[in-house]
């Protein structure tokens, strides 16, 4: 077994059970990618069992704290098996959930999505890349799932190294589904969606902005960047009249269409726009349009503190033009997904954004991810989804 050693002082992170070692952090040793190495502190003793990833800056994930633990197949049937036992006690209602969500799930790197009967998985990691077949028959087994799609093409699988990968591991066939969530029926292609197919972190708010369209009689509603258009139909389901669907993906807004026809309701009562947001909200200020719930839930504006700045004009915008286009009384659901922005600099961000737009508001409730989304109290970098319900004054 290969070791690596800490330089003096760097042992804090790991001893605090934070699975991440830094290029910078290490004095010496090297491995192959994905390759399990012992990590040392500058005196010797153990620390933890990782991966080894020499492309990347996050050098060595941690597998296990536990010196006794080996990393073997047994391991991973575990670990798969615990990520699964935590989603079934939450009782979730859809037959789609995240069964493990990397770190916070003791596998870095590894996202696995359930859609019914089929498993929709990104593997993140040199290390999990490396156990991809052992975690595969692992996942079937845990799961009773027979079907296993990758979808190894997101962009930071080039800080590891790695090239993209996508197609079935295990079974085959159809990429489109449909799930139930709530009691909605929704379709989504683990072949062709976003990320494993669809964003099932806003599950719990899509209900919740349901609820509140109900409680505050909202009939216009905005749902910027609405993908395919779980919101939109959150709000007829909700009671709204009438519903616009933002986004700039025009498959996504089909696919949005036709959900609204899937769940019984008049498709005369949904409009969608393929658009770029900002422009949209700015065209519909300046046409004298108002509505009476609006959405924002954009894509990771700030992937990393360094882009905090930058992203933090673009959500000061958007927010500041959707408090404009409210009537008084109006609900604004507004989120942001990027981890470099965190909760108290987004409240930070939308406080700005009423200050420039001149108008107060009612903090109802704060939003995050669903449940099967965790974030554990050792890796507060897990948590990147956050969420304001504010009701214009
Ligand atoms: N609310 C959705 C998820 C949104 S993901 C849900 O509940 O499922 C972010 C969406 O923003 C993606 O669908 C992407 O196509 C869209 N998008 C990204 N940049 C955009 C832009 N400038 N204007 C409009 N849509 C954009």
């Amino acid at each position: 077994m290969k070791s690596i050693r800490l330089r003096a002082g760097k042992e804090r992170s790991l001893l605090r059970r934070h699975p991440w070692v830094f290029e910078g952090s290490i004095a010496s040793g090297k491995a192959d990618a994905g390759e399990t190495v012992r990590v040392d502190a500058a005196d010797g003793g153990f620390l933890a069992w990782g991966s080894c990833s020499p492309a990347s800056a996050i050098r060595v994930r941690a597998w296990s704290f536990d010196q006794a633990e080996r990393i073997d197949a047994a391991f991973f049937a575990r670990r798969i098996a615990r990520a699964v036992a935590m989603r079934e006690r939450l009782a979730i209602p859809s037959d789609a959930c995240r069964l493990v969500h990397g770190e916070a799930d003791g596998l870095p790197g590894l996202v696995v999505d359930r859609y019914g009967d089929t498993l929709s998985a990104q593997f993140l990691a040199a290390g999990v890349e490396r156990w991809k077949p052992v975690i595969a028959d692992a996942l079937l087994a845990a799961t009773g799932c027979t079907r296993l799609y990758e979808r190894s093409d997101a962009s930071v699988r080039g800080l590891e190294g790695l090239e993209h990968a996508t197609g079935w591991l295990r079974g085959e066939g159809e990429t489109a589904l449909t799930i139930r969530e709530h009691g909605w029926r929704l379709t989504v292609d683990v072949a062709e969606g976003h990320k494993t197919g669809y964003y099932l972190d806003q599950r719990d708010n899509r209900r919740r902005f349901a609820e509140l369209v109900r409680q505050f009689g909202s009939k216009r509603v905005l749902n910027c960047y609405s993908y395919t258009g779980g919101f939109s139909v959150a709000a007829l389901a909700g009671g709204a009249e009438q519903v616009t669907s933002v986004d700039s993906s025009g498959p996504a807004l089909e696919r949005a269409a036709a959900h609204v026809a899937l769940n019984g309701f008049d498709p005369a009562r949904h409009e969608a726009l393929d658009a770029d947001v900002n422009a949209t909200l700015r065209r519909l200020l300046d046409a004298g349009q108002r509505f009476d719930a609006i959405v924002l839930d954009p894509p990771k504006f700030a992937p990393t503190a360094a882009h905090a700045e930058r992203a933090a004009r673009a959500y000061k915008d958007i927010n500041r033009l959707a408090l404009l286009l409210l009537e008084p009384g109006g609900l604004l659901l507004t989120f942001s997904c990027s981890g470099g922005v965190d909760a108290s600099l987004f409240h930070k961000i939308v406080a700005g954004a009423g200050l420039d737009a001149g108008v107060d508001g009612y903090l109802l409730e704060r939003l995050e991810a669903a449940p099967d989304h965790p974030t554990t109290i050792n890796f507060p970098e897990g948590e990147y989804l956050k969420g304001l319900a504010i009701l214009k004054q």
